[in-house]
């Protein structure tokens, strides 16, 4: 029978696939695919996991002090015994042979099957049997990973490219949450989809999942229970929904809304080398949003005209403490700037904290994990300021960038004009130690991500100090309506057209317009083509976004009359349901006949 489960859409389109279910602390383990050639070696390497596994155990067992509890030696046998069980192992392999999945993959897959089974046993004994078959599972990762590791590289490239060796079904990845850090790692992943039970719409996961332009639904509460592993999925992005064993008729529908939007894409990207001009002959600057260099190619490839925010701190994640000093920071923001072509380049410092922790080994992760409310606590530039040494590599990291092409740097969350200053004395000693070392730069500008309310109310003087601003809408509406941007709980609270956080909007636009200095939104309002019209009444003429969302903007773009907008700015600002507003004057002002419209509009 089929199921529909209802969640938030974070990336549009639709997905097609069979589930595979990952247990969210193993959603790091390497999901790829293994080519024919390569199977026996990845039984063996399962093969000689499972002896080490086998060794350690027995010799656990045979040095267990005197006065260990009696019920060790029992609990070592059966952890054994489960190691030795064909339901475990032997499963295993079936998956690598029927599925050519690497043996870690098929490993976890197997485990899924089983731990469901587990938790559906009557009898607590058995039942509480799972965690120790967790146990056994990771003892055998582990040795997977001090063991050869397979000689088969996970294939690059998009996730629909990567299954070349026999035409089969494509996989939507279903977790309960998956770290943005980790969602890194499926940028180059065999998953046409995704699936969480927990998030919101603009929490970094989302963020990322929408940057690999493949549809998503996050906050989908029960989905990993519902789900189970090899169900068929459709995942709705654009609805967030998703539907569980869909029937023919309805497999059928969704297909057809796929080669629909398919096709929609493909029309969209002529537009790709077209310039951004309004109909009344405004030109708009539609920039990339970037999580690591290589995105920035990409950025090219989809028509942007720059990158209007690099998010540096993902270079910073999944380094097992050991963050990336000033020569590997400098490589990668050098990258960036060459592949962008003399395009300028914003690299925001680091924006560590609240959903986006270092991983487990680091102290400040351990901070992080103390911390009662990291949304609220040591992110983004109180952490930047509060390691003066780490801060100064990356800024020197960043200075030395700028003798390769245009660079500018964005510092965020500024809230405070102490943290501004501070941050200008720690980029003035960053310059001198560069011009000690005799090591080129540029002066580059700076500028403030408006995302805290307060820099949004102490505008001027931030203006005083700093060469343009930068909108962060995804906090700056968590911030103004005290709603937490990952918890799914509360997602139906966090309203982007909320009166408060337009006015806040707006009212930066404006200030920094008057005042003569750049000023763009990089936050997903930019790419929400809902919002075009209204960010350009405001007077906005650049929108930094995911590169995969650079034409649809640009076709609004093309479509829009900004001073006829303009003309209701007022209308919209003091209306108590914005989004109702728009709604009507889109119909009147773009969508009727111009005649029609025409007497109608302003
Ligand atoms: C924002 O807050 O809008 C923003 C662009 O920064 P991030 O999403 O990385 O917090
Ligand atoms: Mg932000």
């Amino acid at each position: 029978m089929s199921i529909q489960v209802f969640g938030l859409p974070v990336s549009r389109g639709v997905a097609i696939g069979r589930a595979v279910l990952v247990a969210s602390s193993r959603v790091d383990v390497a999901h790829y695919f293994i080519d024919d050639s390569k199977v026996e070696d990845e039984i063996s390497r399962l093969r000689v996991a499972r002896d080490a596994v086998a060794g350690e155990l027995m010799a656990l067992k045979r040095d267990l002090p005197h006065e260990a509890p009696a019920e060790l030696p029992a609990l070592l046998d059966v952890h054994l015994m489960l190691l030795h069980d064909e339901v475990l192992t032997g499963a295993t392999k079936q998956w690598i042979v029927d599925r050519h999945y690497n043996a870690e993959w098929a490993l976890s897959a197997q485990f899924e099957v089983l731990a469901r089974q587990f938790d559906e046993m009557e009898d607590d004994y058995l039942r509480e049997r799972k965690a120790d078959l967790e146990q056994v599972v990771e003892r055998l990762l582990r040795a997977m990973s001090r063991g050869p590791s397979s000689s088969f590289a996970p294939a690059p490239g998009p996730a629909s490219a990567t299954r070349d060796f026999g035409g089969e079904d494509p996989l939507v990845l279903v977790a309960n949450d998956i770290a943005p850090a980790d969602m890194l790692q499926f940028k180059r992943s065999v998953f046409t989809g995704f699936v969480t039970d927990v998030g919101g719409r603009t929490s970094h996961t989302a963020i990322v999942a929408r940057s690999l332009d493949i549809p998503a639904v996050v906050g989908a509460r029960e989905a990993s229970r519902i789900i189970r592993q090899d169900d068929w999925l459709v995942i709705d992005g654009d609805a967030g929904i998703v539907i569980v064993n869909p029937s023919p008729i309805v497999l059928e529908e969704y297909r057809f809304r796929q080669r629909q939007s398919e096709l929609e894409r493909a029309r969209l990207s002529r537009l790709r080398h077209t310039p951004a001009i309004t109909l009344d002959g405004e030109r708009v600057e539609l920039l990339a949003n970037i999580e690591l260099p290589q995105d920035a190619p990409v950025a090219v490839e989809a028509g942007a005209v720059g990158v209007g925010l690099f998010r540096s701190e993902f270079l910073f994640m999944n380094r097992d403490g050991e963050l990336p000093g000033e020569d590997e920071q400098f490589e990668a923001y050098r990258a960036a700037v060459e592949a962008m072509n003399g395009m300028p380049v914003t690299i925001r410092t680091v924006d560590i904290g609240a959903d986006k922790p270092l991983d487990r080994m680091s102290v400040n992760e351990l901070r992080h994990e103390h911390a009662l409310n990291p949304a609220l606590g040591l992110r983004a530039i109180r952490w930047s300021l509060s390691e003066p040494a780490m801060f100064r590599q990356q800024l020197r990291a960043v200075l030395r960038a700028s003798a390769y092409g245009k660079v500018r740097l964005l510092v965020p969350m500024v809230a405070h004009v102490s943290e501004a200053r501070h941050t200008l004395e720690a980029l003035a000693r960053a310059k001198q130690q560069l011009a000690e070392a005799g090591r080129a730069y540029t002066d580059i500008e700076v500028g403030a991500m408006v995302e805290v309310p307060a820099a949004a109310l102490i505008l001027p003087s931030l203006l005083r100090i700093f060469d343009f601003v930068s909108i962060g809408t995804n906090d700056l509406i968590q911030y103004t309506l005290a709603i937490d941007r990952a918890d799914e709980t509360v997602a139906h609270l966090y309203d982007p057209w909320h009166p408060a956080v337009l006015k806040l909007v707006a009212q930066t636009i404006a200030q920094a317009r008057a005042a003569g200095k750049n000023v763009s939104v990089c936050g997903e309002m930019a790419g929400d083509p809902a919002f075009t019209e209204l960010l350009l009444a405001m007077g906005l003429r650049s929108f930094s976004m995911h590169p995969s969302q650079i034409s649809a903007i640009k076709q609004r773009v093309l479509r829009t009359d900004a001073r006829r907008w303009a003309a209701r700015l007022e209308q919209i600002l003091h209306a108590e349901d914005p989004q109702a507003v728009c709604a009507e004057l889109h119909a009147v002002i773009s969508g009727a006949p111009s005649g029609a419209a025409a007497m109608l509009a302003v």
